[in-house]
């Protein structure tokens, strides 16, 4: 008898910060899809984009705010691989890394639908679904491709977003029940997000 192939969800995000949008949407994700485990990945650096807090912050955030789930882990092979961060390297390695696994890329909504410019996109299709994450009643035109394996779902409590965690944290506004406790307690002895929070390290 064959064994069954796993199912790991690939959460991929900047995460800066992590919040509970983030984490009921790889919930969400794991049921509808029947993950057995999901993978959060935080980007390393995404090229032109600019990202307030370093690798390292937003990688223990991460760990920080899934550790409490037996069914979420934290890959650091985006922030450990040299240069720009790029999905295709992503999940050849993570392909590489887990055989015997069937991957679903999870991301926001506004990220997918650029997946068409995105480097090596026709190599990209056969490593994985791809999982388009939305608040309710966003209207997304997904991109139709043939050979992709695009579907949506739609996440009530993404209405949260890390640009106004940052934004909030930035002029000393409460982020409690946003970011999961020990997340708002890392922001705080770190001073991340404080003051104009431009400047951008990797
Ligand atoms: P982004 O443009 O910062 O985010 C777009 C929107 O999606 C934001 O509203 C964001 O909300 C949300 N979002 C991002 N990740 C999410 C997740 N995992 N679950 C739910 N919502 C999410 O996107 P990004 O964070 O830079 O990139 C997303 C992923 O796409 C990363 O893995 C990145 O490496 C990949 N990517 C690859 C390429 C490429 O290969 N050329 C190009 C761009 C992006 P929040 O701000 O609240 O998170």
């Amino acid at each position: 008898m064959t064994a069954r192939r796993l199912r790991i969800g690939v959460m991929g995000g900047t995460f800066d910060p992590i919040h509970h949008g983030h984490l009921v949407a790889a919930s969400e994700a794991a049921v509808a899809l029947e993950l057995d485990e999901v993978v959060f990945v935080p980007t390393g650096n995404p090229g032109n984009k600019k990202v307030i807090s370093s690798s390292e912050h937003r990688y223990l955030m991460t760990v920080i705010a899934t550790a409490a789930n037996p069914r979420f882990t934290v890959s650091r092979v985006d922030i450990d691989r040299p240069g720009v961060t790029y999905t295709i390297d992503t999940l050849t390695e993570l392909s590489k890394l887990r055989p015997d696994s069937d991957l679903f890329f999870i991301s926001g909504a506004d990220a997918i639908a650029q997946i068409l410019a995105w480097k090596e996109v026709d190599r990209i299709w056969p490593l994985a679904h791809f999982v388009a994450v939305t608040r309710p009643g966003h209207q997304l035109q997904l991109p139709q491709v043939k050979e992709a394996r695009i579907s949506q779902l739609e996440v009530p409590a993404l209405a949260i977003s890390s640009t106004d965690v940052r934004n909030r944290a930035a002029v000393g506004k409460p982020i409690w029940y946003l970011v999961p406790d020990g997340v708002v307690q890392y922001i705080a002895k770190h001073k991340l997000y404080r003051g104009h929070g431009d400047s951008v390290h990797n």
